[in-house]
């Protein structure tokens, strides 16, 4: 027998039995509540035969139900797969039938995509839904609760190998995967996320916007927080003038976020003024961070942001910026304690400190493998070192700097450049609120450069201006020969920038 990822609530349950765990649309959830709903609600789970082996399907907004269903899943022994809000229908029906789920979780939002897959999923035997549903085959999530049994549930993973959670990442392959993260890894990860961002020494409140469902909001932003005894103060949807107005009515210690959200809360008017030095600090993660959008938030909100980085596989956190230490901007930091990181070659060998290869970690928070799909998981490691598909560089002191991702890389007359320096400088330009920068095919140059902007509220540019102002800064291959205007920019379900997208879009174009 070994540790389930549900003691943590426990633990903190009899810590801190009446902290708030998790505040929602202005109530309150204390710790003592929410691991009495996870128990009542497990126990009504094994009278639907959940238990080890089996999948539990959640698609759910950010809310005490995501959480209390996250804990009563992994108190009955079985494995939890979140599903991603912002999917097609027929994306999250391909999920649910390759994870293989018995049971589906879902809120009332979600009712109609529901409605639209139901009869597709085979695999799924019971329906189970919080709040209003159409379905008329729907066990009720709230009838579960109050029929389930108080006693405690806690069936204990028979392995540490065990699969906590099955998350879908994008991927290379264009099919999603599921990453198998297990008991282990998610637990490792969120001990060592609590020693890295110097949690559980005084009673910290986190804005939890970032997407549960996804593996940064998920560990980072309830799992550690739950672990630590913190207060989660869950929002299901980013809007930049609300959260900076909840980051201050509620005195928030620590908000977590990916680039695009600081970049819009830099972006709102002057006259909204909101005050957000409450915060101890911010995290950006998930995808690069510009420097102008840093260093426009430090300056007008007077917080200070920490980067880190991480894929899902890795559960997800590899490094960060130390807390109060040395910070290197434009870095993703040093490891996190336990974990580790090798930059290698494309035969494996670790290459110099300062020079280019590929991203590898290594620890007890790399994912087991990849669902049902051994080759690829193969693909994935080099022995224990898994490749994370990202190019970087190590310095001398340990700091590690993300070049781009590899697949992204665009090379033009066998020159290689990379999207991130191209939409670094865009960033910088005043009216661009957003920019994405894919390789297109050119006859005569392999590829060439194409750059997507969406402009700032009330800013206008021209893409020929747009041109010339990359003229000023980049070098000739690097430049976008064409610049397209978008009103925003495709984003995933966690708010990051989809190159993948805006290469279908012209892939289709091209079609
Ligand atoms: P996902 O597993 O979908 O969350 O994607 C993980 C990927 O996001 C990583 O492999 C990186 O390519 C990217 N990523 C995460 N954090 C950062 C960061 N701070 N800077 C640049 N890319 C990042």
């Amino acid at each position: 027998m070994s540790k389930s990822l549900a003691s943590f609530l426990v633990e903190s349950a009899q810590h801190v039995p009446e902290r708030t765990a998790v505040r929602f649309m202005g109530y309150d959830t204390p710790f003592a509540e929410l691991e009495d709903a996870s128990n009542r609600l497990a126990s009504s789970l094994q009278n639907l035969g959940v238990g080890p082996g089996k999948h539990v399907a959640l698609y759910c907004i950010n809310s005490p139900f995501f959480m209390a269903s996250y804990f009563a899943i992994l108190k009955t022994g079985a494995t939890v797969v979140p599903i991603n809000l912002l999917l097609h229908p027929k994306e999250v029906a391909f999920l649910i039938k390759d994870s293989g789920a018995s049971v589906l979780i879902y809120h009332s939002v979600t009712d109609k995509a529901v409605q639209a897959i139901a009869q597709n999923l085979d695999s799924v035997e019971h329906f189970i839904a919080i709040g209003d549903t159409e379905i008329s085959q729907a066990k009720s999530y709230s009838a579960l609760l109050n029929k389930g049994d108080r006693a405690p549930v806690l069936v204990e993973p028979q392995s540490e190998e065990d699969v906590a959670a099955l998350l879908y990442t994008g991927g290379t392959t264009g099919l999603p995967k599921g990453a198998m993260l297990t008991h282990k890894n998610l637990i490792s990860n969120v001990r060592s996320v609590i020693e890295a961002l110097h949690l559980g020494q005084q009673h910290d409140t986190f804005i939890t916007v970032l997407p549960m469902f996804h593996s940064f909001g998920a560990t980072v932003g309830f799992l550690a927080p739950v672990a630590a005894a913190s207060t989660v103060v869950a929002l299901p949807q980013f809007q930049p003038e609300a959260t900076c107005k909840t980051i201050q009515d509620e005195n928030a210690t620590i908000f977590l976020g990916v680039p695009t959200m600081y970049a819009m809360m830099v972006n709102l008017p002057t006259d909204k003024n909101y005050d957000l030095t409450s915060l101890r600090y911010g995290v950006s993660g998930g995808a690069p961070m510009p420097m102008s959008v840093l260093e426009k938030f430090e300056a007008r909100y007077h917080v200070t942001i920490y980067e880190g980085y991480g894929p899902t596989e890795c559960s997800p956190v590899v490094s960060v910026n130390p807390i109060g230490g040395k910070r290197k901007l434009g870095t993703v930091g040093v490891p996190i304690p336990g974990v580790e990181i090798r930059v290698l070659d494309e035969n494996g060998q670790e290459v110099p400190a300062g020079e280019v290869g590929e991203v590898c970690v290594r620890g007890d928070n790399v994912m087991k493998g990849y669902w049902n799909q051994s080759e690829e998981t193969e693909k994935v490691f080099w022995g224990d070192w898994i490749r994370t598909g990202d190019l970087g560089k190590m310095d001398d002191e340990g700091y590690c700097t993300l070049i781009d991702r590899a697949k992204d890389l665009i090379i033009v007359h066998g020159i290689n450049v990379y999207p991130r320096q191209v939409e670094d400088v865009l960033y910088q330009h005043p009216a661009v609120a957003e920019a994405a920068v894919i390789g297109i095919a050119d006859e005569y140059h392999g590829e060439m450069v194409k750059a997507f902007v969406a402009l700032r509220e009330g800013q206008t540019a021209e893409p020929r201006e747009l041109i010339q102002y990359c003229r000023q800064h980049l070098g000739k291959f690097e430049i976008p020969r064409r610049i397209e205007i978008l009103d925003s920019l495709p984003k995933s379900g966690a708010g990051k920038i989809l190159r993948r997208k805006l290469r279908d879009i012209e892939a289709e174009k091209k079609a």
